[in-house]
Parts: structure tokens; sequence; C-alpha cells
């Protein structure tokens, strides 16, 4: 009898021990990635724009990623997890307008949606339910308000050139925290302001100091801030 209860109990242990180690492993914290669309289309490669329209001229969200502190980071966590729609009804409006995809063919955005949460929400699933996640990035895009940090500093989208420290101080200054700038190339070379990242608590619920920088592409010595105009010719 006593043999058999100690057993049960050092089944517990493992179990419990095994939840513990799973739930502190689960992931660090997150990446919030925003993209400028102007600079997303302004490639050789181009844009299309979403079923529901052009998007508004402001920083959009392309993802929200878990990472580990050690810079690694899951992918691919629960392929039972499928992205479910109805699960974000509520918020479907807002992920059109501020989540959109810009890839071709145009589309309504659910498989943009659909990948980042079966690449990297499902990583955080045991945190942040599909919905939360998805709402989580609303919110702090929202509190971000990236586009108006560098407008109030004289960082306009108006196809002008600006430096790395430009950037990052004015974004640093009207939030609070310092971002990361990736930049991508347009048609002709030139380097431009492509995505900015944010580091955020495991919760989703606050921007934090990012405990490590991400990888990206580097920016030239000057950057440029395209405009997001209106396409003349959509290659859907
Ligand atoms: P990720 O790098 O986030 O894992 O994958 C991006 C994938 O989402 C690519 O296959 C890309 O074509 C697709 N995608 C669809 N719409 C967008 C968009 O608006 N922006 C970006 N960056 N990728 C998009
Ligand atoms: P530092 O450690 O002096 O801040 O930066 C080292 C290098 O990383 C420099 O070449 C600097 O331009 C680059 N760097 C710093 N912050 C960023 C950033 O947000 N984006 C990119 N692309 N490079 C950065």
């Amino acid at each position: 009898m006593a043999a058999r209860s100690s057993r049960l109990s050092l089944a517990l242990l493992l179990v419990l021990g095994a939840a513990g180690l799973c739930a502190a492993k689960e992931y660090d914290f997150f990446y919030l990635v925003v993209q400028w669309p102007g600079s997303y289309c302004d490639t050789k490669q181009s844009c299309c724009y979403p079923k529901s329209g052009k998007p508004a001229a402001d920083f959009v969200i392309h993802g929200l990623w878990p990472n580990y502190i050690d810079g690694s980071y899951p992918l691919n966590c629960d392929p039972d997890s499928e992205f479910d729609p109805s699960k974000v009804s509520d918020l479907l409006s807002s992920l059109r307008a501020h989540w959109p995809t810009l890839a071709c063919p145009a589309n309504d955005g659910v498989s943009f949606w659909r990948h980042q949460w079966d690449k990297y929400g499902t990583c955080a699933a045991g945190v942040v339910d599909e919905h939360d996640y998805f709402q989580a990035a609303l919110r702090l895009r929202d509190q971000l308000s990236v586009l108006s940090a560098l407008t109030a500093a004289g960082v306009n989208p108006d196809g002008g050139y600006y430096t790395l420290g430009q950037i990052k101080d004015a974004i640093q200054q009207r939030t609070g925290f310092e971002p990361y700038v990736e930049c991508n190339r347009d048609k002709s070379g030139n380097s431009q302001l492509y995505q900015v990242s944010f580091c955020v608590d495991p919760a989703g619920d606050r921007l934090m100091e990012c405990p490590v920088l991400p990888h990206g592409k580097a920016c030239g010595s000057r950057i440029k801030f395209p405009a997001f105009l209106l396409l003349i010719f959509s290659p859907s």
C-alpha cells in the first residue's frame, strides 16, 4: 500500500514537473512587427490591395512572434489548432483595417491571418488564445502610433530621406521604447523604411525593452520613407 502510494506521488510529481517545465519553456516575449505598406508595395515584387480596398496610409501589422531570450524562436507549434475566423468575428473589421494583406493575388486577408496564427500564434496558445492573440496585436499597434511618432519629429512619408538615428529617436521619444528598424529596397535599389519591431511581454499586455534585438535587413545611411500611393496598375 505504502509502495503504491509513493509510486503515485512520484508519478504526480513527474506530471506536475513536466507541466511546470512546459509552461516555463513556452516563450519569453513577443516581437510585434509592423510594416509600412508604401515600402511593401514600392519594390520590384509590387503588391495587391486586399479585397476590402486600399488600406489607410499607416503602419499595419505583420505579426506577433513568440521568441526566446537567447534569440531563437518556436514555430508551427500545434497543427491541430487551426485558425478559426469565427473566433475573431468581432475583430474582423479592425483586422481588415490594421492587419491587411498586401500580397498578390488580392484576397480578404484570411490566409495571411491563418499563416500568422499557424506559424507563430500556435506557439503562444498556452498563454493567449486565438482571440486574445489577435486582439493584443491590434491594441499594441494602436498604442504605438508609429506614424504619428515619426511625423511629429518631421519624418514624413513623402519620398524624402532620413537617417536611422532620426527614425529611431523619433519612435523612441514618443513610444518610450527602442524599436528595431528594418529596411528593404525600392525598384531602383534605394534603402527604404520597411518594418519596425517592438518587444511585448508574454501575456501580450505590455511593451517592454527588447531582451535581444531581432535579425533583419540592414538599413543604408540614407533611408527613404516613401508615400503609400494608389496603384495605377494592380498585378492581381
Ligand atoms: P512570415 O515571414 O510572416 O512568416 O511570412 C510572411 C508570409 O505572409 C509570406 O508568404 C507573404 O507572402 C505572406 N503575406 C501575405 N500578406 C503579407 C503582407 O501584407 N506582408 C507580408 N510581409 N507578408 C505577407
Ligand atoms: P549600435 O550597437 O551602435 O547601436 O549599432 C550597431 C550597428 O547596428 C550599426 O551599424 C547600426 O547602424 C545598426 N543598428 C542599430 N540599430 C539598428 C536598427 O534598428 N536597425 C538596423 N537595421 N540597424 C541597426
